[in-house]
């Protein structure tokens, strides 16, 4: 069942709001359905961005028969070849879904996102989600039913946009690891805290990170507790439209170019 705002409705709510949110930008939340009588259950989501594999995750996925959701790019299709056939020979493990052609954010009303310059245009978002699917298509043989963009943020438009091309958009209840930029301990933790219906986002292109150490530990975790794990297109799920309250880019400040005091030096 979808019980989510439309993102229409959103637009005339924000359009209606009095604060300011600066280019419409939208966080899609996930949830899975209970697990009910069957126990409790999550979605484990990982993307693989860019970079490389980190097998600590994919080898402990495989030895557990824990199955997962795995969001690819075709840019990081490229490089990794191997790792990819690992995922095509166990699918009834992976679900191998689009991650973009070139981890672009499907962002049309502001310039960057996390520092990643953003699509820019519907024109160059229908490319990226299109990209992906071809990609996705030719080196995996699959057809993406879910679109995650890089960031997981998009403008509003864009995601009606993804939805009319036929895709669901994938966001995510718990953020495990903030794009792996976290210790192995604090993603432990996050993960083995996770509850029932849970969509979990955490990555599996970062090696030699200490977040994927943290990604093994708490999926384990988890595991003993007796949590199941599904995969999102074996499941029902619900989504959110959250709005992003970004922060106004502040005015330039007049900086004089002459004149500067020199620092005095200290002893
Ligand atoms: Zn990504």
């Amino acid at each position: 069942m979808r019980f989510s705002l439309s993102a229409h409705a959103l637009a005339l709510l924000l359009a209606g709001s009095a604060v300011a949110h600066a280019g419409n930008i939208v966080e899609p939340g996930l949830r899975i359905a209970d697990g009910g009588a069957a126990g409790p259950q999550v979605a484990l989501t990982l993307d693989a961005c860019m970079g490389q594999t980190d097998r600590r995750i994919l080898d402990v996925l495989i030895e557990n028969r824990i199955p997962a959701t795995i969001f690819i790019t075709g840019r990081w299709t490229k490089h990794n070849a191997e790792a990819l056939s690992v995922m095509k020979a166990h699918p009834d493990l992976f679900e191998l879904e689009n991650h973009g052609l070139n981890h672009v954010p499907a962002i049309d009303s502001l310039p960057t996102m996390y520092g990643i310059r953003t699509a820019g245009s519907p024109q160059a978002i229908r490319a990226e989600v299109e990209g992906g699917v071809d990609s996705l298509r030719v080196a995996a043989g699959v057809t993406p039913h879910w679109y995650r963009d890089a960031t997981a943020r998009y403008s509003l438009d864009a995601v009606g946009q993804i939805e009319k091309m036929g895709y669901k958009i994938a966001g995510y209840s718990l953020n495990a690891d903030q794009g792996a930029t976290l210790l192995a301990p604090m993603v432990e933790k996050r993960i083995a805290a996770a509850r029932d219906g849970d969509v979990i986002i955490a990555h599996i292109n970062q090696p030699t990170r200490s977040a994927g150490e943290g990604v093994v530990k708490g999926i384990l975790a988890l595991k003993a507790k007796g949590m199941r794990f599904v995969r999102l297109n074996d499941v029902q799920s619900s989504q959110t439209l959250d709005p992003v309250q970004m922060a106004k880019p502040a005015k330039p400040r007049h900086v004089a170019t002459a004149a500067q005091p020199k620092p005095r030096t200290r002893y």
